[in-house]
């Protein structure tokens, strides 16, 4: 499938690209690793008459580990994050999430801005424009039924990032740039729940920074992922958690991010505030697994049914509880 015809320009800082996404608006596109972009593309799920490309952004390039904990530019790559040894010993369950995206070629040139703001998916939207012209335009293409789900109303591509619900978890923020302001926001607040608009970013912005803070003594945090393959595979299903040990062995915080059963990563509120302070134990592994089953919203496709991926969301969360919780023993006792 040929790219479509568009101009390509590449400014060389994040100033000359505010101008650009001003003076162009909607019909604009900003281009990272193109690991995404180029398949909306080619399938003509985006048609802008201009692509700016940021890899000359040399400033969004960068990793930093202060007091107040992580800083990453938008155009740091996937695979500078998973080789770099300031993740690989100091955030171990994050290098681990990087690993299970795509492949090494596709984490070389994907970056974490990009993945961050990853379109919505779904079966039916994600197909070539000849494919999707057997049943014409759906919800997001300016038709009136989502094919998703049976008369479907509203958009329900689903969010399928892996990162975006492992920072959620750890309480990551973001910082978003336009030639007329910056603004920083908790990750949590960057989605929408809209399948066909799924993150805030107005048309001039820009995401800049990943902000992640440090865990603290007694933190311990975990990512579980269900795919078909175990390469290549976007995920059916994803599972972030974030405990912090409290005395005698109890659960002080607790919080669970689920994705890709979603329009959005999806926060198992429940979880937090009903069982704080108590044991870490198989009944309450039982009840957290209850409660992110209950949260999830999977869509069913021809791979995988909407009821074995909410089981498999159970499964998941006691997978990552139980790695979350040893991963607070070792951090007590080092
Ligand atoms: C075969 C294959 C398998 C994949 N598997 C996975 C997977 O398992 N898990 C997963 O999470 N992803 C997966 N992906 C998706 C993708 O490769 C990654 O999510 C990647 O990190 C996207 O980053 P990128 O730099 O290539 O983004 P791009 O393709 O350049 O951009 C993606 C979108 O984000 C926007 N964008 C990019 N940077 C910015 C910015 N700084 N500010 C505002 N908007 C921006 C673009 O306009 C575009 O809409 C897969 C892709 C392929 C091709």
């Amino acid at each position: 499938m040929n790219l479509p015809q568009f101009e390509f320009i590449q400014p060389r800082s994040v100033e000359e690209t505010c101008d650009l996404l001003k003076k162009h608006g909607e019909e604009a596109t900003l281009l990272a690793g193109g690991t995404a972009l180029i398949v909306y593309l080619r399938y003509r799920l985006k048609k802008p008459k201009v692509v700016i490309g940021l890899k000359g952004l040399t400033g969004l390039n960068y990793l930093s580990q202060q007091k107040e904990g992580l800083t990453i530019g938008s155009m740091v790559t996937l695979e500078t994050l998973e080789r770099s040894p300031m993740i690989f010993h100091g955030y171990p369950p994050l290098n681990s999430a990087i690993q299970q995206i795509a492949v090494p070629p596709v984490r070389n040139q994907a970056t974490l801005g990009g993945n961050i703001c990853l379109e919505n998916r779904c079966i039916f939207y994600n197909q070539s424009e000849f494919w999707r012209k057997t049943q014409g335009p759906c919800l997001r293409l300016g038709g009136g039924v989502c094919y998703a789900v049976e008369k479907g109303k509203r958009c329900q591509a689903v969010y399928s990032g892996d990162l975006a619900p492992l920072l959620i978890a750890l309480n990551a923020k973001v910082k978003i740039l336009s030639a007329q302001r910056e603004r920083t926001l908790p990750l949590a607040d960057f989605f929408t729940g809209r399948g066909e608009k799924p993150n805030i970013l107005n048309q001039d912005e820009l995401l800049t920074e990943i902000q992640i803070p440090l865990t603290e003594p007694g933190v311990g945090y975990a990512y579980e992922k269900l795919r078909v393959r175990e390469g290549m595979e976007f995920p059916m299903a994803g599972v972030a958690v974030r405990i912090k040990r409290g005395e005698n062995g109890t659960i002080e915080q607790i919080k669970i991010v689920l994705g890709a059963v979603g329009t959005a990563p999806i926060e198992v509120t429940k979880a937090s505030d009903l069982l704080v302070g108590q044991k870490f134990d198989d009944k309450i592994l039982e009840e957290f697994s209850n409660q992110a089953m209950e949260a999830a919203r999977p869509v069913g496709n021809q791979i995988m049914n909407s009821e074995y991926r909410r089981k498999m969301v159970g499964v998941l969360t006691k997978r990552a509880l139980r790695r979350a919780w040893a991963m607070t023993e070792k951090r007590e006792s080092s």
